[in-house]
């Protein structure tokens, strides 16, 4: 008797008879509204996605995945409505990985290695859909042909061979242009590989300058080469380089592209740092505030972080201390001459 109880209760229970009122039929649909809310402001949330390409230079340099992570995670402390994802040395498998994606990140190997080149369709359609595409470093290499005009149409320009340079020097980027992506960034000068003489669009048509510099003498003292120099790029000694630029598709989509990145302490740089993460948000159409993107300055242990190498023994971190203590000095000082003017 007491078994068919109970039983009967369960089942009242389960059909909701028992319990069920009109009130709690109203939270329900109270509640259910809030996790759509929730879901349409997830919805919302601007989606970057990270292509990480593979270890290529050893440790410190080229650290495509450990950029990738210190910008993606840079890119969200500064804002509250981006999520981002990092793929890591390989490309998603699956179409699902770019899915309501605002913006992709590619920063990996180029030339003939670029993982763009045997996925052109693939992107060029996430590009007429109005993806922005940021390409870093030697990220912005392809072959001349199908992929380097591909690059033309999504980012405004790549690193073609026997036309484009790759010497280290030290930039001094002594006046930014006004822009979203310039947005809190003080002039600064850095070393780095800055690829420069890049292949832009005829007439620059729908391309920005963002970073400009003449590159010192010296950066072309190395014989003709695929990567090291050319009459066409001698020519031109002297003048002022472009090394990263904006470019607007003429369907609304962003490209960014930024032939700095050699070094990966140099993400350490305040300014650097700030500029590539507004750009990278500018080509998802998101918002940059009125003194760009900021989130912590970075130590030391954040830049060890997700190395694709071990750490040599007796590597010198003091260099690099003291590369980031002069970043440090160099934009403090850079700010009390804003605020003397
Ligand atoms: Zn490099």
């Amino acid at each position: 008797m007491m078994k068919i109880k109970i039983w009967t209760l369960i089942l009242l229970f389960v059909s909701g008879s028992v319990f069920a009122s009109p009130t709690d039929a109203f939270q329900e649909t109270a509640a259910a509204k809030k996790v759509k809310q929730d879901d349409d402001k997830k919805k919302k949330k601007k989606k970057i996605v990270f292509l990480a390409g593979r270890p290529s230079h050893g440790y410190m340099s080229h650290e495509h995945y450990a950029g990738c992570m210190l910008l993606a995670k840079s890119i969200e402390d500064a804002t509250d409505n981006i999520e981002t994802v990092v793929y890591k040395h390989k490309w998603p498998g699956t179409d699902d990985a770019f899915k309501d994606v605002d913006a992709i990140v590619m920063y990996c190997d180029g030339g003939g290695r670029h993982p763009a080149n045997k996925r052109l369709e693939q992107i060029d359609e996430l590009a007429k859909k109005g993806v922005g595409i940021v390409c870093i470093h030697y990220g912005v290499e392809v072959p001349k042909g199908k992929p380097g005009d591909k690059f033309l149409e999504w980012i405004g320009g790549y690193f073609e061979t026997h036309w484009s340079v790759n010497p280290h020097w030290t930039a001094e980027f002594k006046k930014l242009p006004k822009h979203e992506i310039t947005r809190g960034v003080k002039p600064f000068t850095i070393n780095d590989e800055w690829y420069y003489h890049m292949r832009f669009r005829k007439d620059m048509k729908g391309v920005t300058p963002i970073l400009s510099a003449i590159p010192p003498k010296k950066t072309l003292s190395r014989p003709d080469g695929p990567h090291s120099g050319n009459p066409h790029v001698r020519k031109k000694a002297g003048q002022h380089q472009h090394v990263a630029w904006a470019c607007e598709r003429e369907d609304g989509g962003r490209g960014f592209g930024f032939t700095g990145g050699h070094f990966h302490w140099n993400w350490g740089n305040d300014d650097f740092r700030k500029l590539v993460m507004n750009a990278i948000v500018w080509t998802a159409k998101g918002e940059i505030p009125k003194n760009g993107l900021s989130d912590k300055s970075k130590t030391l242990d954040d830049l060890k972080a997700n190395q694709d190498y071990k750490t040599p023994k007796n590597y010198k971190f003091g260099r690099v201390e003291k590369i980031l203590k002069s970043n440090k000095k160099q934009s403090e000082e850079k700010s009390s001459a804003e605020k003397d003017k």
